[in-house]
């Protein structure tokens, strides 16, 4: 009667990672991994004390006020200890900044996405005002526009506490969040030669941030009115210089699923002095730079999270007993572990090429060929890392038994969080289509160059993988139109699972054995998800 259950540890989120250290290994000149490893380290411990910290308290979340004792309309939103001290460590590791700083060459992105990773589910999702903000520097660098660089730029990258800024990307409105093209937020210039705006936005996760990122239609401009390309995108800073919201009033904050400690408005634009990024048009083509860098911030954090689950789950499994041993011990729940870990391992492959690859592209070292296929890659990995995410934090409160929908134990946050993976930064149906579109332009020439690039490297070359780029291209002549589109997520999946595979084949062959046995494990669970296209069904089933 007196038995009490122990409660899963963790050790050291570094040291004890040993995906991360074999990859960084290989991916990072020893001088720099040399240069970051106490950082790492230190991060890696921060993690894991944060854990034990969260279970020795009550759950914060923010709070607004909307108005003060006497009526006057204040818009205070507090913010979670765990975030209050989000600047500091900003500032500290450089989550932001050290993607952008140049020592490191094209290996800044590895070093800054290491720190992420290990900082992620610590943070309680500060890594989404963080993800937009580096998407604000990458956007506003590559708009050219040295007036909002000077002003903005060196405050997303600060690694002063007190001169850091954040951003907020302000693009989902009532009207649509994937269609951007039915913004209602107009932009009007006044005598004064100065843009304001008025409209709603209806998810700002960053309104606590020092400036956003937004797009608005600019009124009166005849010559794009009607078209696609009508949107503008702007730069709005949220105060003025007396510290008073710039046109901004909040309306209430989202009561959400998860991301709880994340404070999203809906927000109501009534004159916010706004100045254009670039010119009056082509807003979606603008702020394409903030989606590609926020979409690898997810794929990071998709995978910290999933990293979480298997390093709780697996520690569990050698406390918990039943029917006689260790749940390790039993063969059919090490085997669910296994597998679950050899999903993660292919997925981590990928995301961190992803990062690697984009470095290459940033700094300029990236051949015609790397960049086409970084523009895939990108919505490729972001996806199945985000549908992944939700399989393994589904499948670890399973594996705890019923102490993992017991929400003090800290497992049913990693799920609840977790389903915002595969919805915001684009679903994945968006992402898949985009994926679609990115192949009917360039074909997956690049892509199947690339991947005998990878394989080059190994001895063995594993014959699935040769089957499933066959497969795709195969499917991809033969299907068009709606039926094309219906079964774009099942080529997505494909292309992933594929390319993640060659990865971990040249991972194995470079004498890693973990990576070896989740090859293997891997090949087992299929490369192949091509769909027979449900658009045949669908009238019947969705009468
Ligand atoms: C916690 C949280 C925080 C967020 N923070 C922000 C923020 O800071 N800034 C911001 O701008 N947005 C933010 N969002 C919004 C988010 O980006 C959008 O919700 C998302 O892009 C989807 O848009 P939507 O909600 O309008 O869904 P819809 O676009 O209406 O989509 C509904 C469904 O239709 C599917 N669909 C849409 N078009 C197609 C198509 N052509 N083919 C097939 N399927 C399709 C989608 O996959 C989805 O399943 C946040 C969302 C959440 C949950």
């Amino acid at each position: 009667m007196d038995f009490v259950q122990a409660g899963p540890e963790l050790a050291n989120q570094y040291t004890d990672d040993r995906r991360l250290r074999a990859h960084l290994v290989r991916a990072l000149p020893s001088a720099t991994l040399a240069a970051i490893e106490p950082d790492l380290e230190a991060l890696g411990a921060h993690a894991a004390q944060a854990w034990r910290d969260a279970r020795s308290r009550t759950r914060a979340e923010p709070t607004l006020t909307q108005w003060d004792a006497w009526g006057a309309r204040i818009d205070r939103i507090e913010i979670t200890p765990v975030w209050r001290d989000g600047a500091a460590l900003t500032a500290r590791y450089g989550f932001v900044a050290a993607g952008h700083d140049t020592r490191h060459g094209e290996f800044a992105r590895i070093d800054q996405f290491a720190r992420v990773y290990l900082y992620h589910v610590a943070s309680e999702f500060y890594t989404c005002p963080l993800a937009m903000s580096d998407g604000a520097a990458t956007a506003l660098k590559a708009s050219g526009n040295r007036a909002l660089i000077e002003r903005a730029v060196p405050h997303l990258l600060a690694r002063d506490p007190s001169q850091l800024w954040l951003s907020g990307q302000w693009m989902t409105e009532t009207s649509g969040g994937s269609d951007v093209g039915s913004t209602e937020t107009i932009a009007q210039r006044g005598s004064d030669g100065r843009w304001r705006l008025n409209g709603r936005k209806w998810f700002t996760s960053a309104v606590v941030a020092e400036m956003a990122l937004t797009l608005a239609r600019p009124e009166g401009d005849a010559k794009h009115a009607g078209t696609a390309d009508e949107l503008a995108l702007f730069y709005v800073e949220t105060r003025d210089g007396d510290g008073r919201w710039n046109g901004i009033r909040i309306d209430r904050l989202k009561d959400k699923l998860g991301t709880r400690e994340l404070p999203t408005a809906e927000v109501h634009l009534e004159n916010a002095i706004a100045e254009p990024v670039g010119e009056l048009s082509h807003g979606v083509r603008l702020i394409a730079p903030v989606l590609n860098v926020t979409r690898t911030w997810n794929t990071i954090c998709a995978l910290a999270t999933m990293r979480r689950c298997l390093a709780l789950a697996t520690d569990y499994a050698r406390r918990r007993r039943a029917f006689g041993r260790p749940l390790i011990e039993q063969p059919l729940h090490a085997s669910t572990l296994a597998s679950l870990h050899a999903e993660f391992a292919a997925a981590f492959e990928l995301g961190f090429f992803a990062v690697a690859l984009l470095g290459r592209v940033e700094t300029g070292v990236a051949s015609e060929d790397e960049r086409a296929l970084l523009r895939l890659l990108t919505p490729l990995a972001k996806l199945w890392t985000g549908k992944l995410a939700v399989r393994v934090a589904s499948e670890t409160c399973e594996a705890f038994g019923g102490a993992g929908y017991i929400e003090n134990t800290g497992i049913p946050q990693l799920l609840r969080d977790a389903q915002v993976y595969p919805i915001w930064e684009g679903t994945t149906n968006v992402l898949a289509l985009d994926a679609l579109r990115v192949l009917a332009k360039g074909g997956v020439d690049p892509y199947r160059r690339a991947i005998e690039g990878v394989l080059r490297e190994t001895h063995a070359h594993p014959q699935p993988i040769d089957a499933a780029i066959a497969a795709s291209a195969r499917w991809l002549h033969e299907h068009d139109g709606a039926a094309r589109e219906a079964g774009a997520r099942g080529l997505a999946l494909t292309l992933a699972r594929t390319f993640a595979a060659a990865l971990l084949a040249r991972e194995r062959d470079g004498g890693d054995e973990e990576a070896g046995a989740a090859l293997a494990l891997f090949l087992d669970h299929g490369l192949d998800r091509l769909a027979g296209t449900g658009i045949a069904h669908a009238d019947a089933l969705l009468r």
